[in-house]
């Protein structure tokens, strides 16, 4: 390869130099590795690919921040080599941050037995592959530990977390009735409280709501891949924690729970 950086192994993975000095080494080397990118939507064509059978072109496209013009975050995105050399492309338009970060998917979880239940939720983004050219590390985890979320190992798994006071969920009744709206909100020192998930229906049960204003919640945010997973069994849901714990995108911590405009049972 003359100009470019190829994967070992099986895997056919094309990230070009100017590509390469975007991402930085550590995240190259994490791509060549994989499992990112595995079986992707061509951002070209559409049509299905899979990195471990077709030549495979990492893309990434650079936008100028609204919030932090100094800091342009990267999205990285996959396409067959046939269908785009790996290339960095410059965007004009500036993207504001707020709607990347209120559009998060929660997955609520009730842990723990009878009579020590626990309730958590898992937080992940919708479109998770945004990086901060600036820091090489996903912009998510950045701004949830700037948010006062704690960065979590694998150890902290079995416990409900280290107490965070700044944030807190609000459960409303949702439409339809059997679903609840949650809102989660951060407020740092001296700003404006930060809404990062809103108007989300989540389906929980009596058990789960009186579970989580009496003890609190355990959320857990990061890059854990749920959200597109189809069968989330217990087995995997830790596992997918874990990675997560070990690849250091694993954030969060036991946040308060409040309800509002719900009936007593
Ligand atoms: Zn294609």
């Amino acid at each position: 390869m003359s100009d470019g950086l190829g994967a070992p192994s099986g895997r056919r993975v094309v990230i070009s130099r100017e590509v390469a000095e975007v991402l930085g080494e550590a995240k190259v080397a994490e791509l060549l590795a994989g499992p990112e990118p595995g079986e992707y939507d061509c951002v070209i064509c559409d049509l299905p690919g899979d990195a471990e059978r077709e030549d495979t072109s990492v893309l990434v496209r650079r936008f100028p921040v609204a919030e932090a013009p100094s800091r342009p975050l990267v999205n990285i995105i996959w396409a067959h080599a046939a269908c785009s050399a790996s290339t960095v492309e410059d965007r004009d338009t500036p993207i504001s941050l707020t709607p990347y970060f209120r559009s998060q998917h929660l997955i609520p979880l009730l842990l723990g037995d009878d009579t020590a239940p626990r309730a958590a939720l898992i937080m992940e983004p919708v479109m998770p592959a945004l990086h901060n050219s600036t820091t090489d590390s996903n912009a998510y985890v950045q701004a949830w530990l700037r948010e006062g979320l704690c960065l979590l190992s694998v150890g902290d798994l079995p416990h409900a977390g280290p107490d965070v006071p700044t944030w807190r969920a609000v459960l409303m009744p949702g439409d339809p009735p059997d679903q609840y709206r949650v809102t989660l909100t951060c407020r740092a020192d001296g700003r404006e409280p930060l809404t990062v998930a809103d108007g989300l229906g989540i389906r929980v049960d009596r058990g789960w709501l009186d579970t989580a204003v009496t003890g609190g919640v355990t959320l857990w945010a990061g890059l854990t891949g749920l959200r597109t997973t189809a069968k989330r069994d217990p087995e995997t849901v830790v596992r997918a924690l874990a990675d997560a714990a070990f690849a250091g995108t694993l954030v969060g911590g036991r946040i308060t729970a409040v309800t509002l405009g719900l009936h007593d049972s």
